[in-house]
């Protein structure tokens, strides 16, 4: 907790924001109030209920960096869809792409011309061979955890301490006092999911050597960073070894890049050289509408093929009739040719390094403890002054209070960044003006707070 910011001053921000949120905001509380009625938690998915505002804002209006609430305030949006939105709000191509296919079809059970060109384009960004389609992220990590049994013949899979991979049952087990144990947000799970996840902190190497060692694992699956509790980088040199155990004890490598796709073109892996055996993408891939996929290296793709050589044919076993559909095609091959580029990129990291500096200079001048880390176009700050380099530490940071105080103040002055840490991406439109009045922002919030 900062030294210098008290437990009284963040209340006080806290309270006085959550009066002007409710003078802002009629029409959304009507809409929240009317919504209440027949949507559980007054919200058509339970977790939009979780930003803490005293009611949902209604969005009316989201294109570019532009959001519209209900009541006619406009905010500039830092938050993108939790990346889902990662080049802007219904983005110009996309938006042509989405017109045109509304007149041809969206769904037939058989592939599309623009499948070849979507496969080519995957291949050449990400540097795998072989892809499938899914309608999330979750489905995908759930698929790849799947073949990677089936292919391994081992039952168990492991991932990192505070790890976040969707709605993916098994990877919901976490540490306490160092032993694996589910975590008390799984819904109905009625297995004892300890059985077949191990989990090890992110960044410790003698821990993964020893979890991988008895050769019972199918599969690592890892965010390149960590991304969902705050960001959490990887030390100098843990990739090589991540990379060199999982080979030794014949495990299976997937990287999950739904979030690190904001790195670069290729991602984080293709940024950095990484080999995964497989490779996740989600959210951004086909603009935010639902569309995810994933990649399997040349070796991994013949064991599958193998595999279902040998399967008693029947149902598909992993399916979902809408992956893989003609409007899917349609907005990916969008994507990764007008936004999937070296080009494309390269401004909107050069605009997020000026972000990170710019809150650096924010911090600073308050002389805050706390510090902010920036990989391609994301920017995170968090609220301490040493970096965290594993989950746990990561989730003995985050100060909810502190969080929302300024989530609140920022909201009310019309700037959205990530509502449950505090993340920022950049996207095409998001200008140098937008970024100076988030600085400008974080600067009066930190003044009042200090
Ligand atoms: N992987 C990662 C790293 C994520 O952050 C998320 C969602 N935040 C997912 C997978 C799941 O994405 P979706 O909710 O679109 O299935």
């Amino acid at each position: 907790m900062a030294s210098r910011i008290t437990d009284a001053s963040i209340e006080a921000m806290l309270t006085r924001e959550k009066a002007h949120f409710l003078q802002r905001n009629p029409k959304s509380r009507t809409l929240a109030e009317d919504s209440s009625k027949h949507w559980l938690r007054g919200v058509p998915m339970h977790w939009m209920a979780d930003w803490e505002t005293p009611f949902p804002l209604f969005i009316e209006k989201a294109s570019g960096v532009d959001l519209t609430d209900a009541d006619g305030n406009s905010y500039i949006d830092f938050c993108l869809g939790d990346t889902g939105a990662m080049f802007g709000h219904s983005p110009k191509a996309l938006a042509e792409t989405l017109r045109q296919a509304s007149f041809d079809g969206f769904t037939t059970m058989l592939p599309s011309p623009d499948a070849a060109v979507v496969g080519r384009l995957l291949a050449e960004r990400f540097g795998l061979p072989m892809w499938q389609v899914t309608a999330t992220a979750s489905d995908a990590n759930r698929a790849v955890l799947r073949w990677c049994r089936a292919i391994t013949g081992r039952k168990k899979i492991l991932v990192f301490n505070g790890c976040y991979h969707g709605a993916v049952d098994e990877t919901f087990v976490t540490l306490a006092d160092g032993k694996e144990v589910a975590d008390p947000a799984l819904i109905g799970e009625p297995r004892d999911i300890t059985q077949f996840t191990k989990v090890v902190e992110f960044n410790d190497i003698p821990a993964l050597e020893a979890a991988l060692a008895p050769g019972d694992v199918a599969c690592v699956l890892a965010e390149p960073l960590m991304t969902n509790i705050g960001m959490v980088l990887p030390d100098e040199g843990f990739h090589d070894a991540l990379r060199q155990i999982t080979r030794r004890t014949g495990t299976l490598l997937v990287m999950d890049e739904t979030h690190c796709m904001s790195s670069g073109p290729g991602g984080y892996s293709g940024a950095h050289g990484l080999e995964p055996d497989a490779i996740v993408l989600g959210k951004p891939i086909a603009g935010g509408v639902p569309a995810a996929v994933y990649g399997f290296s040349e070796e991994t793709a013949g064991r599958i093929r193998k595999y279902l050589e040998h399967r008693e044919p029947g149902r598909s076993g992993i399916g979902t009739t809408l992956s893989g559909s003609k409007l899917q095609m349609a907005l990916m091959r969008t994507m990764l040719e007008t936004y999937f580029t070296r080009e494309a990129f390269a401004p909107l990291i050069e605009l997020a390094r000026r972000l990170e500096k710019g809150i650096a200079n924010v911090i600073i001048k308050y002389g805050a403890p706390w510090h902010v880390v920036r990989v391609g176009a994301r920017v995170e700050f968090m609220c301490s002054p040493d970096r965290p380099r594993n989950g746990g530490e990561a989730g003995r940071i985050i100060h909810r209070p502190i969080d929302m105080a300024i989530h609140h103040y920022l909201l009310n002055r019309g700037v959205v960044i990530t509502p449950f840490h505090n993340m920022m991406l950049i996207c095409p439109a998001t200008s140098e003006a937008h970024v100076e009045s988030l600085i400008t922002g974080l600067d009066q919030c930190l003044a009042e707070l200090v």
